[in-house]
């Protein structure tokens, strides 16, 4: 039997490179991404069940209701879970699995005491992260202000983390994720 798989939870504020970097990761085949329910719409590009699996408030209150999730929150007014059963059955195959969750999310997994590698993100300052909301170009002005202001108050969280990266260069911030979540020290053939 493989041994137990590894959590990742990477957090940090809107723009501070996240995305980017988990895509990253997740070329490496020993790594398996959580696919989180929310009831926002899909951007463009995006598919339902790799990206998110999309659904609408009701079915995501029933869903709440049933257990299916770990933890859930609130984020920019959508409501965003990560469900359970995928993550048994990847740690139980020993992949590292991978969540990218929003600061609180990733304070209430700590807080319930599941074990795992919890990564901070964070911009190298507020005004690269306004520069990289901007460009992504997916949000309105309003909504950049309103992720501006909340970035600011994630960055408190980050203590809460066991991990600060700073996002500066994106190949170190890669390579320093991977350090940390021992995806150097895993014998590539040890997972199916
Ligand atoms: P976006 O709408 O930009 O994809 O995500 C908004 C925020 O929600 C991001 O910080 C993202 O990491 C977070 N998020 C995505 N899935 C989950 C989840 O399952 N739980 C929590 N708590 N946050 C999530």
């Amino acid at each position: 039997m493989a041994a137990r798989g590894t959590m990742l939870v990477v957090s940090g504020p809107s723009g501070s490179g996240k995305s980017t970097i988990c895509k990253r990761i997740l070329a490496d085949p020993r790594v398996e991404f959580s696919v989180s329910a929310t009831t926002r719409a899909a951007r463009t590009g995006e598919i339902d069940g790799r990206d998110y699996h999309f659904m609408d408030k009701p079915r995501f209150r029933s869903e709440i209701e049933r257990g299916a999730f770990i933890e859930w929150a609130e984020v920019h007014g959508n409501l965003y879970g990560t469900p359970h059963l995928p993550m048994e059955r990847a740690l139980a195959a020993g992949k590292v699995f991978l969540l990218e969750i929003d600061v609180q999310g990733g304070a209430h997994l700590k807080a319930l005491g599941l074990p795992g590698v919890y990564i901070f993100i964070a911009p190298p300052d507020l005004s690269s992260l306004r520069a990289r909301l901007e460009q992504r170009g997916t949000d309105s002005p309003e909504v950049i202000e309103r992720r501006l202001a909340k970035a600011q108050e994630e960055m408190r969280a980050r203590e809460r983390y066991d991990h600060v990266v700073v996002n500066e260069d994106l190949e170190r911030t890669v390579a320093e994720v991977c350090r940390l979540a021992g995806l150097e020290a895993m014998p590539r053939g040890s997972v199916r």
